[in-house]
């Protein structure tokens, strides 16, 4: 049972073959017996509370989709009722007063939540060994990194720990994860997915997307959590869609664009043979290949960089031991109280970013480095617009990897910041542009050292083409088996 994909389970709760009940004891036990660190709060009777809300749904003959299928949710979305720590000592013991508005819409479409899932301190990272609660561990092979900052959800989901997870992409952090650990996910245009209740990490770069099996089961899960919310000031305001509507288009004519900067010097070979042998797959299924450029690949990581942290160090002056979460014990006056609050309640990753974003925001820094990154900016996303819209689009939709290696052992980069921050080339320049992307899993790795670690193939469209993402991306799950392996 714990195999099946959401919708298969949606169709076994809905002929009554299973309840909601059983289905979510069935997960508990199986996250219960699991040593991977994926989850860092389970409260059973919680759980069990609300799959007997969703059984009495069912007997009521409620079809909606969604109901009594299970999820997790990624520990920065809050909770009512559960712990909301962001991976954080700051929020050690915080328990939201509310529920996101993403965590309000899953419970409203009748889901049952599994608990909330690691990650890497405030989504910042990209292995998950910024979480203040340690790393998860990745299913394929303990001694990896399951990708960040979105770990637990994507390591949750290749396990079988829970069919679906909530996830948050700042510039990478579901589609990276989800590459490193065999499992689909999708990031959708920024402001479809309301941030109201996501703990804030750089405001104008944070989306939130689901991580599954499918790109199908991404396409249900997405049309629950899209929609306007008035209580996030960038949320958009677009009439409802069915982003499962076209997953059986044929994918004749389509064209694909390769960014010939994706696949240069620093692209592991293994990693590119997979991609590649990916594309070719597309060809069979009647799509094109086309050469673009987005020349401005390589400024997106001073650019990202730049802006990340300083809004970060911005969000984050909300933690000062008043307001939110851990106070010192010992302190003098209040600055003394901030001081030492702030010291022990952040980790040693959020203090670089707070200090970085500080500096670049600073008199005399601010023209030089914010305000000319926030320039650069605005040329990445007209690289990618270039080649996807006007007269001249070349491209439909655009593919290459989502990282340029597959999983590197963990504590590999602990000691090296810039090399974490360099192995994000690939999905930075999505995320500045506001684009929406996805990860679909696409072979494995070769390298001995290495063993059987997965590779993701990164589908990046136009705003608002999510469908199209997930058709293309289907069309591919249809013809190839590689979303179904899973880890001994
Ligand atoms: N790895 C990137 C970072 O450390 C992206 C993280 C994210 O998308 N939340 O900031």
């Amino acid at each position: 049972m714990h195999k099946l994909t959401l919708k298969e389970l949606s169709a076994q709760l809905q002929a009554r073959k299973i309840s909601a009940t059983e289905l979510a004891t069935l997960f508990l036990d199986r996250i219960d017996a699991s040593d991977l660190n994926a989850f860092l709060h389970v409260d059973r009777e919680l759980t069990l509370a609300q799959a007997k809300v969703a059984d009495s749904r069912l007997s009521a003959n409620d079809a909606g989709q969604l109901i009594g299928v299970p999820i997790a949710h990624k520990d920065i979305f809050v909770t009512r009722g559960w712990r909301t720590t962001a991976g954080s000592r700051m929020l050690d013991n915080y328990v939201s007063p509310f529920d996101a508005t993403v965590v309000e819409q899953f419970n409203a479409a009748g889901m049952v939540t599994l608990g909330k899932l690691n990650c890497d301190e405030f989504a910042m990272g990209s292995g998950n060994e910024n979480s203040y609660f340690g790393p998860t561990l990745n299913p394929w092979d303990k001694r990896a990194v399951p990708g960040g900052s979105s770990g637990g959800s994507a390591a949750a989901v290749a396990a079988r720990l829970a069919p679906a997870a909530t996830a948050t992409d700042t510039g990478g952090s579901i589609r990276q994860p989800a590459s490193l650990c065999g499992v689909t996910g999708i990031k959708p245009t920024y402001g479809s997915v309301s941030r109201y209740g996501m703990i804030a990490f750089a405001s104008s770069l944070d989306q939130g997307g689901p991580i599954a099996k499918t790109a199908e089961d991404c396409g249900l899960l997405l049309n629950a959590m899209t929609g306007f919310d008035e209580r996030d000031s960038t949320s958009l305001q677009r009439p409802k869609e069915d982003f499962t509507r076209s997953l059986n288009d044929s994918l004749q004519g389509l064209r694909i664009g390769v960014p010939k900067e994706f696949f240069g010097a620093g692209l592991a070979a293994d990693v590119e043979a997979a991609v590649r042998a990916a594309l070719s797959e597309f060809e069979k299924l009647g799509a094109q290949l086309v050469e673009i450029s987005l020349p401005k690949t390589e400024l997106s990581i001073p650019v990202y960089y730049v802006i990340a942290p300083a809004e970060a160090s911005s969000n984050l002056s909300r933690f000062d031991g008043v307001r939110y979460g851990h106070r010192a014990a010992d302190y003098g006056n209040l600055d003394d109280m901030y001081r030492k609050s702030r010291a022990e309640g952040f980790g040693e990753e959020v203090k670089r970013r707070i200090l970085v974003g500080s500096y670049v925001l600073s008199h005399g820094y601010y023209d030089a480095y914010y305000l000319q990154a926030q320039k650069i900016r605005r040329l990445i996303a007209q690289d990618f617009q270039n080649a996807l819209a006007g007269a001249n689009r070349q491209c439909d939709v655009i593919m290459g990897p989502v990282s340029p290696t597959v999983a590197w052992d963990l504590g590999d980069k602990t000691n090296d910041p810039v090399a974490n921050y360099l192995a994000d080339i690939f999905t930075l320049s999505t995320s500045l542009a506001g684009l929406p992307g996805m990860s679909i899993p696409c072979g494995f790795g070769q390298g001995e050292k290495n063993g059987k670690r997965p590779v993701g193939l990164q589908i990046i469209g136009n705003y608002f083409d999510e469908a199209r993402l997930l058709n293309v991306a289907h069309q591919f799950q249809q013809a190839t088996d590689w979303h179904l392996r899973e880890p001994a």
